[in-house]
Formats: C-alpha cells, sequence, structure tokens
C-alpha cells in the first residue's frame, strides 16, 4: 500500500507499551513462517491451510451486497483434526457444507461473539478431515472491507463498488483464513449489472464483453490481503502489450498518458530483481473517494486518481505499487509486526525504479521528504513502536504498523546495507532474497537469518551484527544512517529565505521550473505561520489556493488555517468534499481540529463530505474533530 499514516494518526495509536527487553531475540533456524502464530487471525494454519478458494458471488448494488459462497478447498497437516476455523466479520453466513470425495453434506457451524478488531472466528464442525468445504454467505451494506458508491459519487454517475482487503478486512467479504502467512489460488464467477464491468485481482481480460457475468482465475498464490474486487463503468485503455488502465471513460486517457511510462518501470525492475511474474500489470484508477494512494492487488493495482497532475510528478506511486510485484506480492510478511519487510523493502525498490528512470535528482528529493516526515512521525511515536521488528500485535489493529517507520526506516536501512556493501553486491542480495523466498510468507527473524549468512559473513567487515540488529531493534534512527541531501532543495531553501527575508518578491523565485517536490520542499519549511500579505503575495504570483496539485494543497491548507488566512476556505471546502485519500485530507483536519471556529468549520464541511468518504476516512475524520479530554492527572 502507499504509505498513509500521518504523525497526528500515529499519535492517535494505541501504545502497545513494551519494554524493550521484551522485543524478541531472533530465533536460530528460524525458515517456516508457519511456526509464528498471527495474533490477528483465529485461523489455525499449522493444523490445516486454504489451497485454493473459488468464489461465486452476486454483487448487487442497489442493496449494497455480495451474495453466494466461497468454496476452499484444504490441506490438512493435521489428519485428525475435527474444527475447520475462518475469519469473518459482519457476514451473513446462510450454511456450510462440506466435500467428502463423493457428496456435500450439510455441516454443524457456530458463529463467535465478535471482537472489535479480529471480527467472529467461524468454527465448522468436520466429520472427518474434509478436503472441501463451502460457506454460503452475503456481506452487509457496512462490510469494513468495501466501498459502495452512489452515482452521484462518480465521474460517470454509475454505481461503483470496490475492496480494500489489507490489511484485515478482506475477512468482512470472504469467510477464509486471513493471514499473510496463508497463501492459495482462486476461481472466481461474479455476476451484476450488465452495463457495469467487474475486475479482479487476477486475469483481467482488456477484451472482456460487458455482460454482466464475468469469470475469473488468479493462478499464482496470493495472501488474504492480495484479495481484491471492483465493479463499476471503467474501460480499458493499454500502456505497453502487457500493461493498461481500467478508469471511468471521462478518466481514462488522462490516466494512460499519466502513466504512460509503466512499460519502462516494469522493464527497470526486471533488470534489477528479475522477471516480473504475475503476466499482465493494469491498474484500476478509483474515484477520488478511494481513502488510499494506491493498494498492490496482484495484476491490477487500485490507483487514487490524485496522482493524475498532469507532469508524471507523481508516477513515484505506480513506481511503489508496481515494486510490490516483487516486495510483498512475491515475499510478504507472514503476520503484521514484520510489515516493513513488504513496506520497507518496497519503498525502496520503488526508490531505485525513479532513480533509474527520472534521474538521481527527483530520488533524492523524494527521499529527503519521506525523512522529514519520518522524523516527524517519530516526535509522537512511542519507542516500542519505532523498532522495524515489532512484538506480536496481540489485541492491537494491525492498520497500526503501517507507520512511517515500516515504510521509511526499512527503507533506510536497506540504504544503509547498499552503502555499505556496494550497490552489485546488494543487489545481487536482494535479488537472491526474492528468489529463494517467491510466493512465501517471512519474518524479520528469518531475514536477519538470511542477511547475516548471505552478506555478513560473505563480505566481512562492511557492517557488524550489533550494528544490523540496531536497525531491526532498537527505536529511533541508528547513527550509522546517512540522512538523503538533495543540491535541489538546497536552492529552494536558500530563495525561500530570501523571500522571507523581504529581499526577493514571490515573483523573482524560481519557481516557474521547480517541480512539485520543490514546492513541497518550499511549504513544509515555512514558519508556523505567515503574515496575510505574504500569503496574499504567494497566492496572486502562484495561485495555491484551488491548486489542481493535491501535494501542494496538502501543505498550502494547514498553512493558511495556522495562519488565520480565511480567503482560502471555499478551496479548502470544495477539496474536503471532493477527495477522500486520507493522505492529502488528514492534515487540514488535524490543523482545523486545532480551535473551536476551525473545528466548527471542519464540522460543517465534514458533514456534507462524508456520504462521499470511505469508512477508513470517515473514522479517522470522526477521530481527529473529536473535543480532546482534559488531560488525566499523573497519580
Ligand atoms: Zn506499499
Amino acid at each position: 500500500m502507499s504509505r498513509l499514516l500521518i504523525a497526528a494518526l500515529m499519535a492517535l495509536a494505541l501504545a502497545a507499551c513494551k519494554p524493550a527487553a521484551e522485543i524478541a531475540a531472533p530465533a536460530a533456524n528460524v525458515v517456516d513462517s508457519s511456526d509464528v502464530p498471527d495474533p490477528n487471525s483465529y485461523a489455525q494454519p499449522n493444523r490445516v491451510r486454504i489451497e485454493h478458494l473459488v468464489l461465486n458471488l452476486q454483487a448487487d448494488m442497489a442493496a449494497r451486497t455480495l451474495a453466494g459462497s466461497a468454496e476452499l478447498h484444504l490441506k490438512w497437516q493435521d489428519d485428525k483434526a475435527r474444527e475447520l476455523v475462518l475469519d469473518t466479520r459482519d457476514l451473513q453466513i446462510r450454511g456450510v457444507q462440506g466435500f467428502d470425495g463423493k457428496a456435500w453434506k450439510n455441516l454443524s457451524y457456530r458463529l463467535d461473539t465478535a471482537d472489535l478488531i479480529l471480527g467472529s472466528a467461524l468454527r465448522i464442525k468436520l466429520p472427518s478431515a474434509l478436503p472441501r468445504v463451502r460457506v454460503a454467505y452475503s456481506t452487509v451494506p457496512e462490510a469494513s472491507g468495501l466501498q459502495w458508491l452512489t452515482p452521484e459519487m462518480t465521474a460517470s454517475k454509475q454505481p461503483f463498488m470496490f475492496s480494500q482487503s489489507q490489511a484485515i478486512h478482506a475477512r468482512s467479504w470472504v469467510p477464509l483464513q486471513d493471514t499473510p502467512g496463508v497463501r492459495f489460488t482462486y476461481d472466481a464467477r461474479i455476476r451484476t449489472d450488465a452495463s457495469l464491468m467487474a475486475l479482479m485481482s487476477a486475469d483481467n481480460d482488456p477484451r472482456a464483453v460487458r455482460d454482466g457475468d464475468y469469470r475469473f482465475s488468479m493462478p499464482q498464490k496470493i495472501p488474504s490481503y492480495l484479495l481484491a474486487i471492483a465493479v463499476g463503468d471503467v474501460v480499458f485503455k493499454p500502456i505497453s502489450a502487457r500493461s493498461g488502465v481500467w478508469a471511468e471513460p471521462s478518466v481514462a486517457e488522462a490516466a494512460a498518458t499519466e502513466f504512460a511510462d509503466t512499460e519502462k518501470m516494469i522493464q527497470v525492475a526486471e533488470k534489477l530483481y528479475g522477471p516480473y511474474q504475475w503476466g499482465r500489470y493494469d491498474m484500476l484508477i478509483l474515484p477520488a473517494s478511494f481513502p488510499f494512494g494506491g493498494m498492490e492487488n496482484p495484476r491490477l493495482s487500485f490507483i487514487t486518481p490524485t496522482v493524475i497532475v498532469g507532469d508524471k510528478s507523481l508516477t513515484s506511486l505506480i513506481a511503489h505499487e508496481l515494486a510490490h510485484s516483487w516486495s510483498g506480492n512475491l515475499v510478504t510478511n507472514s503476520s503484521w509486526k514484520d510489515i516493513w519487510l513488504n513496506e520497507g523493502f518496497t519503498s525502496y525498490v520503488e526508490n531505485r525504479i525513479v532513480e533509474q528512470l527520472y534521474g538521481r535528482e527527483l530520488a533524492d528529493m523524494e527521499n529527503v521528504i519521506s525523512q522529514a516526515s519520518l522524523a516527524e512521525a517519530l516526535k509522537s511515536t512511542p519507542p516500542a513502536d519505532q523498532v522495524l521488528a515489532l512484538p506480536p500485535l496481540t489485541g492491537r489493529d494491525p492498520d497500526e504498523a503501517l507507520s512511517d517507520v515500516a515504510y521509511i526506516k526499512g527503507q533506510w536501512f536497506l540504504m544503509f546495507l547498499e552503502q555499505r556493501f556496494g550497490r552489485e553486491t546488494f543487489d545481487a542480495f536482494l535479488r537472491h532474497w526474492f528468489t529463494t523466498h517467491a510466493f512465501t510468507s517471512s519474518h524479520s527473524a528469518e531475514f536477519e537469518r538470511f542477511l547475516t549468512v548471505e552478506l555478513l559473513e560473505k563480505n566481512p567487515g562492511k557492517a557488524s551484527i550489533g550494528e544490523i540488529r540496531e536497525w531491526l531493534h532498537r527505536p529511533g534512527i541508528p547513527s550509522s544512517a546517512t540522512p538523503a541531501i538533495s543540491s535541489r532543495f538546497v536552492a529552494v531553501d536558500k530563495a525561500q529565505a530570501q523571500w522571507l527575508a523581504g529581499d526577493v518578491p514571490a515573483s523573482g523565485l524560481t519557481g516557474t521550473t521547480w517541480g512539485t517536490q520543490e514546492w513541497v520542499r518550499f511549504l513544509e519549511r515555512m514558519p508556523a505561520t505567515l503574515a496575510k500579505t505574504q500569503l496574499d503575495q504567494l497566492d496572486a504570483t502562484f495561485r495555491f489556493t484551488g491548486t489542481a496539485n493535491p501535494e501542494i494543497a496538502q501543505r498550502w491548507y494547514p498553512l493558511t488555517v495556522r495562519s488565520g488566512y480565511t480567503d482560502a476556505r471555499p478551496e479548502i471546502e470544495s477539496f474536503l468534499t471532493t477527495i477522500g485519500r486520507r493522505k492529502l485530507i488528514m492534515p487540514i483536519y488535524v490543523e482545523l481540529a486545532k480551535t473551536d471556529e476551525g473545528r466548527a468549520f471542519a464540522m460543517a464541511v465534514f458533514e456534507k463530505a462524508r456520504p462521499g468518504y470511505h469508512p477508513i476516512t470517515s473514522g479517522s475524520v470522526t477521530e481527529a474533530l473529536k473535543v480532546p479530554e482534559p488531560e488525566a492527572k499523573q497519580p
């Protein structure tokens, strides 16, 4: 997934507050992910694993439900087992049948009381270790992993539905073993309105006839969080023989143009890390309410339209989602505590693709921006959550692990290794990791062992095990880290200082040649507040208020709020009511919530915007706009 949590959200996360001594030391000879239990799933993969899934579902756009059946093909480790435990959340179970090799027979089952984070375990009684079990069920309109958009919320004024299964939302639309430690293949038949197209994280056919009845096959094994579905009025535009975009008709052309470099990106990544192993690589451009930047659903990345800005300056998001085809989709974390193995690796690979395609200067600028974001996030992150190899997320929502620590500190660790061992050696090592662990799930202890044997011991004297352990198991940024620097930002900082001192007018800034990253730097490094005359001058020269570039809006609007510059309010309202991507809108809500007047304005805007937001976004905004409790007295 693209980076989504910001400092303010981190502050809201429940702190685990485990003392450092409790951080598990890496176990020796750990090679099998199945011996690390996943506390965020009720499944028992040590006894049985789903090998294959067959979905047969009707997507009812009016009722906002998926209804039908999920057939699970099982591989038993424990032949004496008489119970199958599946993860579910808010599913309406209609019946369960088992296949004994000859006939389907009804089975008795029990749905446990729901846990707030985990949902309900579905416990199915078995006469023997049956090879197949089929669950008939339907979803509820509020399913946490699905968003149903009304026609008004889309460009083509047609209903739209899409899934977001990561981290543990697949269980809200399919009963299964919802843990990244289990991989399976799947087939699906999806029926819906004949006027709409259905797509999945599978073999989508660019020439498919739109008739409301669609069949899919996913021959590569994937974990449940990569199970994905979308239904809407989308059309296909090719980019290359194996790549293209699906989008609403009015967006398709602009999307194909913006992401024209996708084939080049695939080739760059293949050269670095080996062949692309998933067949086609297509992108589905979602309506602007999509709460994230992108989601790496295999063969079909889900992408926010907010990166279509006309100059390809935000296409590192595509590099990120594509990079997941190696880091994550090919080798993922076996439970969410080790998400850095997925997102940290992906941020590193993303940056290598950006460097290769667009040059070192852009790659450097992006690293400076993300490292500044990490520094900000760490201020409000409990030390126990600042380590890469987190302790088990027992009792916690795994979405909390999707932090800047996993993405940026993880990436920084790999950059450190690249610097110490040299690019050639490190590239070969990483390729070796992907090849030897392809289509499996892994964890930090296994990586530490692999790193020790394959990199440290084969290249003695380059880095010590102490340095490696500091990166993995200690909070903060190790002293062995080299901060990114950008010569272009040095020039931006100089120009900004001259403008702030009144030595040059806004029109004298070299801003006309700046790209998105330079503008982000310029705005992020501003004093907390500016005078109205300064804001007027910037707006008159660069038209920040009402900008079509959401990365600029994300920085400009909070600055106007802090500075009491109410001239921007109508455009803030328009921004917040058209875009639902959390990363972009949360900084504005957080800033508004700091004063009574700002909160009142934000509440009124949220009221209008809410029907268009994803439940994940609405939850974040509700949390940010809460009146803070008076601080509890320390005993
Ligand atoms: Zn990602």
